[in-house]
């Protein structure tokens, strides 16, 4: 990606005897300007932190403006009133969770929230958790489908992008790819399709088959308003053979295997390089689930942007994966906060930290993602916490948290730049109290985020997050208002036609 290899472009300015009365004369005009003074900012692309840079921004279109490096952690320029100083504190570009699920919370199981809750009541719940979100320093969400909720990922990142609630700027995958009989919510009620008799559940998955059904799926996910392609390369889909345990006597399968079920593919290889294929024609970027070592071998070969997961390596092949995903490029989601979740105490946990430190050792490409609702929102840094626990020096573990998210939701071909920093990129800045090189809890402690240029906690405390209600303004133009309302046509028709 060449834009990642551009380095951080600051412009250094001579040290003054009196430094807070010199007038930068370089500066632009600060018509709609916030400038954010820094001592310590963390620079992704080089891996280091770098002293006294003060970043220009514009609250006109929410991007950086202008970085400029001071010789001094005094400021050069006047302190003018809507400035920001966060001297003192560790300053980051806005993190970046690369696996999330807004309509997921983590306080009942999820193939009950997907059959008995409310579309109202999912969607109120992932504002709030949008809000957390935020709040903890998260300005993107890469949001790996609804699980139940068709589209809906789509129409509430929209509210986002319209102004309508706070939250992280979201990619979203809409429905994941699974093929017939992958991902269902499953029942022991559910008699011969089209039957009247037995349960009907809300569908899972956009579910195809083949060569020909993958590309026509993810025809439809690009139509249907998906940032992001998911697939399901593999998942544990063999639930009936052994259904779950229900109370009562008689409810227990008496003599289950010890592998009741286990995750099996659900893709051929031709079929995974057909999705990906197809994503590559529409410029999208492709997600794979994939809780063994073979199937993210496989999906690495398809060439997909990241495998999530991997938390077995029934076949012994991990190195293998390893080299194959390091050669492609292959970015790792290795969702360690739901694997402790799940697993915490148990060997597939302590396999599941070997295994990413292995990976870090062998140069694959980490993004912090932490399968973001089985676990809560605004507790995301978790994931990260558990990859510095892994052995993983916590500035690599910054940037999978920031520049590879970026990359992971596609680079410039999602049309953002973000999780570095560059004149042009979004005003996406948060700080720290804490130092994260001494404290492993320091990304819990975000006293400020900014996102798109405008400031959302400050000094620890939310700013903003209910919009006052504002009188119509008088001198509003009414010159159109003569206008006969049943001329309007929906903008989207316009550009259909
Ligand atoms: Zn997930």
């Amino acid at each position: 990606m060449t834009s990642s290899s551009s380095s951080l472009c600051l412009v250094a300015t001579p040290a003054s005897t009196t430094p807070s009365l010199l007038e930068e004369p370089t500066m632009p005009p600060r018509l709609n300007t916030i400038t954010v003074h820094t001592s310590l900012l963390f620079d992704p692309q080089r891996k280091s932190w770098l002293p006294n840079v003060s970043i220009q921004v514009n609250t006109q279109t929410g991007a950086i403006v202008r970085l400029q490096h001071r010789n001094t952690s005094d400021l050069l320029s006047p302190f003018e009133p809507n400035d920001i100083d966060l001297r003192g504190k560790f300053v980051l570009p806005g993190f970046v969770d690369s696996h999330t699920h807004i309509f997921l919370r983590i306080e009942r199981p999820h193939s009950q929230q997907m059959r008995d809750q409310s579309p109202v009541e999912r969607t109120v719940r992932a504002t709030n958790h949008a809000r957390a979100a935020l709040l903890a320093g998260y300005t993107t969400y890469r949001d790996l489908d609804t699980e139940a909720l068709g589209n809906a990922d789509a129409n509430f990142r929209d509210c986002i992008n319209r102004g309508i609630i706070p939250g992280p700027r979201m990619f979203v995958a809409t429905e994941a790819l699974a093929s017939s009989g992958g991902y269902e919510i499953r029942t022991e009620n559910k008699l011969a399709s089209g039957s009247s008799l037995g349960l009907s559940v809300p569908r899972a998955a956009d579910t195809a088959d083949g060569v020909v059904g993958v590309r026509a799926a993810v025809r439809r996910r690009v139509g249907e308003g998906a940032d992001v392609i998911k697939f399901y390369g593999d998942y544990r889909r063999r639930t009936m053979r052994f259904p779950p345990d229900v109370p009562g006597p008689g409810g227990r399968i008496l003599f289950p295997p010890e592998r009741r079920n286990p995750a099996v593919l659900l893709f051929t290889q031709e079929e995974m390089d057909a999705i990906v294929a197809e994503a590559r024609m529409a410029r999208m970027p492709v997600a794979a689930h994939t809780g063994e070592t073979r199937t993210a071998l496989m999906a690495a070969r398809a060439g997909v942007t990241s495998v999530e997961h991997i938390f077995e390596d029934s076949e012994g092949v991990m190195e293998e994966m390893f080299e194959e995903m390091a050669r492609q490029g292959t970015i790792w989601v290795p969702t360690l906060m739901t694997a402790e979740a799940y697993y915490g105490g148990q060997d597939i946990f302590r396999w599941c930290k070997m295994a990413v430190k292995r990976a870090y050792d062998r140069g694959v490409r980490l993004a912090a993602g932490g399968d973001t609702g089985v676990m809560n929102h605004g507790l995301n840094v978790r994931e990260m916490e558990i990859m510095i626990e892994a052995g993983i020096p916590v500035e690599d573990v910054l940037v999978a948290g920031t520049l590879t998210g970026w990359h992971a939701c596609g680079g410039d071909a999602c049309g953002f730049r973000f999780g570095w920093w560059d004149e042009g990129n979004r005003a996406d800045i948060i700080a720290l109290d804490a130092d994260p090189r001494k404290d492993a809890r320091a990304l819990r402690h975000v006293s400020f985020v900014m996102k798109d240029s405008r400031v959302w906690k400050r000094n620890g405390r939310p700013v903003d997050m209910i919009a006052a209600t504002q009188w119509p303004e008088e001198d509003r133009n009414t010159s159109d208002d003569s206008s006969d309302p049943t001329d309007f046509v929906p903008e989207s028709a316009v550009e259909e036609a």
